[in-house]
C-alpha cells in the first residue's frame, strides 16, 4: 500500500468528515485539515460543532443542516458547490449519514456529478463490532429499533432468521423494552453484546445471552446509562443438512416472514415436495431450541 500525506482541498467538492464519538483524540489529522481549509462546514448542530472547532483552534464558517431542514437547505448548499465552494459535512458525532443527516445532500450531489470525498473515521457501530467477538465478516446494521412496540416486534420478527451479525443503536430508556421483545421474538439464548460509552471514561462491553444481559442490566441502572450499541449473534441454523436442504429452508424462512407458520410450512412442503408434517415439526423443534 502506498500512503499519501498531502491534502489538496478541491473546489466544488463535498467532504464527508467523521468526528469523535466521545474521545477527542479520535479526530484524524486529515479531518482537521479539511475542516480548517474548506470554504464552509455544514453541521447538524452549529453550537456543538462550533465547540469542537474551537477545541482544535479552527475558525471556519458554519452552516446548519439537520434532519428537519435537510431538503430545503440542500438546495442552498448545492448552489454553493456549483459556484465552486468546497464544503465539509459533519454531524454531532461519528460518521455523518450513519443515523445522522446528510443522505439527501449526498444523493443530490451524486446525481448531478458534484464530487463527494468521504473521509474515514469514528463510527460507533463499527467500533463496537470490532470488539464484540462476534463474526465481523458479514453483518447488518439496523440503526435504532422503532419506539412503538408493534413496529419493533415486527422488525425483530423479520430479523429472526438473519444469519449475519446484527448491529443496533439503542437508547438507555428503551433498552429494557427492546431486550424483552428480542426474547419474545428470538428466544432468550442468543448471545448479545452491550457496548456502552465507547471511547469515553466509562466505556464498557458486556456479552451474555439476552436473558442474562437483561438480568445484569436490571441489577444496576449505571450499567445502561449513556450511549449504547447492541451487537447480536446472527441466527444459526440448527438443522441436519439431510433433513432440510438449504433451498427448502430458505423458502420456509422467506414465507414465514410473511405468513403464519402453518401456512408457510404447507406452502414450502408443496413447493419442495416434502410432507408438511416434517416441516412443521422441524420449525417447532427449532423454536423450542431457541427458547
Ligand atoms: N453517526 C454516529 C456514528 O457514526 O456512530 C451515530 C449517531 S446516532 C444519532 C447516535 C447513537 O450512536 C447513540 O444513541 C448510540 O446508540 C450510538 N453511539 C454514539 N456514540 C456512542 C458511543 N460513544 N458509545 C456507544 N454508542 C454510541
Amino acid at each position: 500500500m502506498k500512503y499519501h500525506y498531502q491534502e489538496k482541498i478541491y473546489a466544488s467538492t463535498l467532504y464527508i468528515v467523521p468526528t469523535p464519538i466521545g474521545n477527542l483524540n479520535d479526530i484524524t489529522q486529515r479531518a482537521l485539515t479539511v475542516l480548517s481549509h474548506v470554504d464552509l462546514v455544514a453541521a447538524e448542530d452549529t453550537r456543538y460543532t462550533g465547540l469542537l472547532l474551537k477545541h482544535f483552534s479552527i475558525k471556519n464558517k458554519l452552516f446548519m443542516l439537520h434532519v428537519h431542514n435537510e431538503q430545503q437547505k440542500t438546495k442552498l448548499l448545492v448552489e454553493k458547490l456549483q459556484d465552486g465552494k468546497s464544503i465539509a459535512l459533519v454531524s454531532n458525532a461519528g460518521t455523518p449519514l450513519i443515523n445522522d443527516p446528510g443522505y439527501y445532500l449526498v444523493r443530490c450531489c451524486r446525481e448531478i456529478n458534484i464530487r463527494v470525498i468521504p473521509l474515514p473515521g469514528a463510527c460507533a457501530a463499527i467500533t463496537a463490532l470490532s470488539a464484540s467477538g462476534l463474526p465481523s465478516n458479514r453483518f447488518c446494521y439496523e440503526g435504532f429499533l422503532p419506539s412503538k412496540t408493534k413496529a419493533r416486534r415486527d422488525i425483530l420478527r423479520n430479523l429472526a432468521y438473519e444469519s449475519r451479525t446484527l448491529i443496533f443503536y439503542e437508547s438507555p430508556h428503551r433498552l429494557i423494552y427492546s431486550l424483552h421483545d428480542m426474547i419474545k421474538e428470538w428466544g432468550s439464548k442468543r448471545y448479545i453484546v452491550l457496548a456502552r460509552e465507547l471511547t469515553k471514561s466509562w466505556e464498557s462491553l458486556y456479552g451474555a445471552s439476552i436473558e442474562k444481559l437483561l438480568e445484569w442490566v436490571l441489577e444496576d441502572k449505571n450499567r445502561y446509562k449513556g450511549e449504547i450499541v447492541l451487537i447480536v449473534k446472527g441466527y444459526v441454523k440448527k438443522v441436519d443438512a439431510n433433513i432440510l436442504d438449504s433451498s427448502t429452508l430458505r423458502t420456509l424462512i422467506l414465507l414465514q416472514q410473511e405468513l403464519p407458520l402453518k401456512i408457510a410450512s404447507k406452502l414450502t412442503a408443496k413447493i419442495h415436495g416434502i410432507t408438511k408434517n416434517t416441516l412443521y415439526k422441524y420449525v417447532l423443534n427449532q423454536q423450542k431450541d431457541d427458547k
